[in-house]
């Protein structure tokens, strides 16, 4: 990779909370003809260059719909991505002048937001879901365009977790440098960018083990602070300045940088509940059994395998509902309106509500549902305020 396009990465992976809007329309990657496979993405510019990169040597189309520079699965979640983009990409960039087929494949983490029925509607152009992870894709496309289970499932491996670390950790580390630089000399800097970085490193390389919710976690928190400040300590003595008042100000530093940290963790990533935002069950997947049709379009685009079809019922069934991200994925693609979250006061909000609200996990968290009434059926008026 080439220095300009490292720093890019670099500043992409570092800043990647926040928007990073490339040109969205049409990018061609190698030589695509007619017959390529057109593939839909976002205008996050991590997302793209990530995309060339795995699809290097291949023919096809990028159709990078406009999301404002935000990432497939928080756009579709918060509203950024849903079927007038990818309408609005089919129609402004002239794909359909360039292939002679009417095939568009979706990321599977667009499903919170895109319905594939009104894309048909609306352009003629059918839609399949792809892989959740775009580091499956190359399979993907070899398998003849057929998702496998370990395609639709999600996965946070540790070094993904890693550069959500950086993403913390970078910023916290130089503004806690500075100040502890100018607190106690350049020495207790070195010391606070050191022990922050490595800190937070550990706490997100071990979180599927940590507590990060609830009361327990600031005994998460402190563990890491007596870890930092073990850090900061070993940094003053191999600098040869481990005064107490360094010592101590590199307690205080690694006290600071948890409890920046506690801010919103466990929200870095819809997998665990927010720290902060406390809705993280604010309700359930619940299934109407009378209503599936047994389509599959939920089992497809569920990146947690919570659904299953049965098939000697020919229903769909909730076979891990502790797993649930609550992004409602299933909600917006089931043709037939048979699952819809359900509040614990036996509330229903109905799929109309999920659709036309971007109700989950990743974007609006909670909608107000009159009434307690938990016969209110999907798809009625008692929608959201
Ligand atoms: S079952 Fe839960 S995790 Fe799976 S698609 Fe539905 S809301 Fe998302």
């Amino acid at each position: 990779m080439s220095l300009p396009a490292t720093v890019s990465a670099l500043r992409d992976t570092v800043l990647r909370m926040f928007p990073h809007r490339a040109v969205p329309g049409l990018i061609p990657v190698g030589t695509p003809g007619p017959d390529s496979p057109v593939l839909l993405t976002c205008s996050f510019t991590l997302t793209l260059r990530r995309l060339q990169r795995v699809l290097a040597g291949r023919n096809v189309w990028l159709l990078a719909a406009d999301t404002h520079g935000i990432n497939v699965w928080c756009a579709a979640g918060g509203g950024y991505l849903t079927h007038h983009e990818v309408i609005a990409a089919i129609r402004s960039t002239g794909i359909e002048e360039l292939v002679d087929h009417r095939e568009l494949i979706l990321p599977q983490l667009a499903a919170t937001g895109v319905e594939p029925r009104r894309v048909r509607q609306a352009t003629g152009w059918e839609s399949r879901w792809g892989p959740a992870r775009l580091e499956d894709l190359p399979a993907y496309l070899d398998r003849g365009r057929r998702t496998t289970r370990r395609d639709r499932r999600m996965r946070f491996p540790l070094w993904e977790r890693l550069e959500m670390a950086s993403m913390w950790a970078v910023w916290t580390a130089l503004g806690g440098g500075a100040l502890f630089a100018l607190l106690g000399g350049w020495r207790t800097g070195v010391g606070v960018v050191i022990s922050v970085l490595l800190t937070v490193g550990a706490v997100f390389a071990a979180l599927p083990r940590l507590v990060v919710t609830g009361h327990r976690r600031w005994l998460t928190y402190g563990a890491f602070a007596i870890l930092g400040t073990g850090i900061g300590a070993a940094v003053m003595l191999l600098l040869g300045a481990p005064t107490p008042r360094n010592l101590a100000l590199q307690a205080v530093a690694s006290v600071l940088a948890m409890a920046v940290l506690s801010i919103d963790l466990a929200g870095t990533t819809p997998w665990y509940p927010s720290t902060i935002n406390t809705f993280r069950n604010f309700a359930h997947i619940d299934l109407e059994p009378e209503r599936c049709t047994f389509a599959g379009d939920c089992v497809q685009v569920c990146p947690a395998e919570v659904l299953r079809l049965d098939g000697p019922t020919r229903k769909v069934v909730i076979a891990r509902p502790d797993a649930c991200l609550q992004c409602g994925a299933c909600i917006v693609q089931c043709p037939s309106d048979a699952l819809r979250f359900r509040y614990p006061d036996g509330r229903i909000i109905p799929p109309a509500a999920i659709r036309s609200t971007r109700m989950n996990m990743l974007g609006r968290r909670t909608v107000t549902v009159e009434g307690h009434d938990p016969a209110v059926t999907p798809g009625s008026s008692d929608t959201p305020a």
